[in-house]
C-alpha cells in the first residue's frame, strides 16, 4: 500500500474515534494474542530463516515478553486509562481537579532486526493499549520475520487501525516525511539522528530505544562462577546481538586469570565445545555485519574461540585479553560476539573513565558489596541495569526499560509503555455558585495584603 493511502486511512480511523473505547482495545489485544498463538510455527520458522535462532531461544527471548506484554495491558488498560482525581489548590476553589489519559493519535513503530518481534511488536502493543492507530516498519534485514508479522497483521487488522509497512531506509524516509503524533524508533545511535530531526520538522514527539557500550563491572568479592554463567549467557545469547548485551568486562586485576578461566569453562558448558553445529548458537545476520565483526577480533589478543566461517555466518564465542580503551574494539558499540577484557586496579579511575564515555544503555556490576553497587548507581549515567546478573532486568515488564543520552530517550514496557503512547490531558472543572474578587481589578494594597496573607 502508498504511504499516504495508509496515512490517510489511519488519520480517519483515528477520527472516528473506535479506538477510545478501552473495550474496543481489549478486543483488539485479545485478538492480536490469538492470533500470534495461532501462527506461532510461521514465527519460528521466519526467524530461523533470517538467523538460525532456535524455537527455545525465540520463546524465552521473544514471544515470551510479547505474550507477557499482551496479556498485562488486557488486564490494566482499564486502570491504566481511567482519569485520575488530583488535589485542587486553594485558587481555584471550589473545584475539582483531573488527569484525563487520552492516544496520542495515529503512531509510527521503527525496528531494528535482532530482536524482531518484541521490538516492534511491544511497542505496538502499548501503542494499541493507549488507544492509537500505528504503521509498523520492521527491519529490512531481518526480511523473513518483516514478511511474516506483514502477512499476519495486514491479512487480520484493519489497515486504519493497525498496518506493517515493509521496507528500508528508502520507504523509512518516506514514512518520517509524514507528520505522526508519535514516533517510536528502535536502533542505532546514527539512525536515531536522522529520525529525531525528521520528528523536528513536525514537531512530532519521539521515543528512542538505541544502543551503546554496556560494561560490566566485577569486583574481588564477586562469585566468580555464576558471575562469569551470566555475562557468558547474556553476551553470548543471540550471538552478542543484543542491545544490552555485556559489551565489554571490567575486571580487578587480582581476580582476572580465575575469571577468565572461568568464563571459558562456562562457554563451553552453555554453548558445547564447537557452537557451529549447535542449534543453540545464533549466526550473524548478514556478511557486512560479518565482516565488521570480524575486523574486531584482534588476533594475538584471543583468549578463547576466534573461529569464523563467512559462509554460514559464523563466530564463535570469542574471548579478547588484554584489551585497553585504545583498542579498535572499544570504539563502538561491538554487537556480536566478541567480549573483551579490560582489567583495572583502581575502581575511582575506571568509574570515571567510563563516566568519560556516551551513557551506556544498560551496567552491570559484580559484587557482594552495597557500598560498591549503590556507588555505580548513583555516579554513573545509565539507561538500566542489574547487579549481580545481565540483560534480565528488560524481562521486567513492570520496570520501564529505556536509555539516557546517547543511549536514548524514554522508554516503555508496562504501563511505561502506555504512558509513552498517551497525553496527560490535565481538567480543571470549576463550580459556578463562588468567584474570588481578588481575582479581579481594579488592584489596590489592601487586596495585595489579603492575597499575601492568603498566599504564604
Ligand atoms: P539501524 O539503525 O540500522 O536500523 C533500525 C531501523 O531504521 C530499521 O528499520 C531500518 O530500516 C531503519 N533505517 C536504517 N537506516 C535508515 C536511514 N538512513 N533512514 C531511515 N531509516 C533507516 O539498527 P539495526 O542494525 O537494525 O539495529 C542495531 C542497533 O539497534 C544497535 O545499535 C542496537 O544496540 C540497537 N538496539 C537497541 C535496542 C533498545 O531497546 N535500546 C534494541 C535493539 C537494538
Amino acid at each position: 500500500m502508498k504511504t499516504q493511502e495508509i496515512i490517510n486511512l489511519q488519520r480517519e480511523y483515528f477520527c472516528s474515534n473506535k479506538t477510545k473505547s478501552v473495550k474496543f482495545r481489549i478486543e483488539q489485544l485479545k485478538s492480536f494474542r490469538k492470533i500470534l498463538k495461532d501462527n506461532e510455527s510461521l514465527l519460528f520458522d521466519a526467524i530461523d530463516k533470517d538467523f538460525g535462532k532456535s524455537q527455545y531461544e525465540t520463546y524465552i527471548t521473544e514471544l515470551s515478553l510479547v505474550y507477557h506484554e499482551i496479556n498485562l495491558a488486557i488486564k490494566k488498560v482499564k486502570k491504566w486509562s481511567r482519569s485520575k482525581y488530583i488535589v485542587t489548590n486553594l485558587a481555584n476553589f471550589p473545584g475539582k481537579s483531573r488527569v484525563v489519559s487520552e492516544p496520542l493519535g495515529n503512531t509510527l513503530v521503527i525496528g531494528a532486526w535482532n530482536y524482531p518481534y518484541q521490538l516492534t511488536l511491544i511497542p505496538a502493543i502499548s501503542a494499541l493499549a493507549a488507544g492509537n492507530t500505528i504503521v509498523i516498519k520492521p527491519s529490512e534485514l531481518s526480511k523473513h520475520t518483516s514478511a511474516a508479522m506483514a502477512k499476519l497483521i495486514n491479512e487480520n487488522f484493519d489497515h486504519g487501525l493497525l498496518y506493517v509497512q515493509e521496507g528500508g531506509v528508502k520507504e523509512t524516509t518516506e514514512l518520517l516525511e509524514q507528520r505522526f503524533d508519535k514516533i517510536f524508533f528502535t536502533g542505532s545511535t546514527a539512525v536515531g539522528r536522522i529520525v529525531m530531526q525528521a520528528a523536528a520538522n513536525h514537531l512530532t514527539p519521539i521515543t528512542l530505544e538505541l544502543g551503546g557500550k554496556s560494561p560490566a563491572f566485577v569486583l574481588p568479592d564477586a562469585n566468580l562462577k555464576m558471575t562469569a554463567k551470566r555475562i557468558a549467557w547474556g553476551k553470548f545469547l543471540n550471538a552478542g546481538q543484543t542491545c544490552v548485551a555485556p559489551d565489554y568486562v571490567l575486571v580487578h586485576t587480582d581476580i582476572k586469570e580465575k575469571l577468565l578461566k572461568e568464563l571459558k569453562n562456562q562457554v563451553k558448558i552453555i554453548h558445547g565445545s564447537d557452537p557451529k553445529g549447535k542449534e543453540t548458537y545464533v549466526r550473524i545476520i548478514n556478511k557486512r555485519h560479518f565482516a565488521r565483526l570480524n575486523d574486531l577480533i584482534h588476533r594475538d589478543k584471543i583468549y578463547c574461540g576466534g573461529e569464523t566461517d563467512e559462509e554460514n555466518l559464523y563466530i564463535s564465542p570469542t574471548i579478547l585479553d588484554n584489551i585497553s580503551f585504545d583498542d579498535k574494539v572499544m570504539e563502538d558499540e561491538i554487537f556480536g560476539p566478541i567480549l573483551p577484557v579490560i582489567e583495572f586496579n583502581n575502581l575511582d579511575e575506571i568509574i570515571n573513565k567510563v563516566r568519560t564515555r556516551p551513557n551506556p544503555l544498560a551496567l552491570y556490576v559484580f559484587t557482594k558489596t552495597s557500598k560498591i553497587k549503590k556507588r555505580l548507581i548513583r555516579e554513573v549515567s545509565f539507561g538500566g541495569g542489574a547487579i549481580n546478573d545481565t540483560v534480565l532486568h528488560l524481562s521486567n515488564s513492570r520496570l520501564p526499560f529505556g536509555g539516557k543520552g546517547f543511549s536514548g530517550t524514554g522508554n516503555y514496557h508496562g504501563k511505561a509503555g502506555f504512558e509513552t503512547f498517551s497525553h496527560k490531558k490535565s481538567i480543571l472543572y470549576k463550580a459556578l455558585w463562588f468567584e474570588p474578587f481578588l481575582k479581579y481589578a481594579p488592584y489596590n494594597k489592601f487586596k495585595l495584603k489579603l492575597l499575601k496573607w492568603i498566599i504564604e
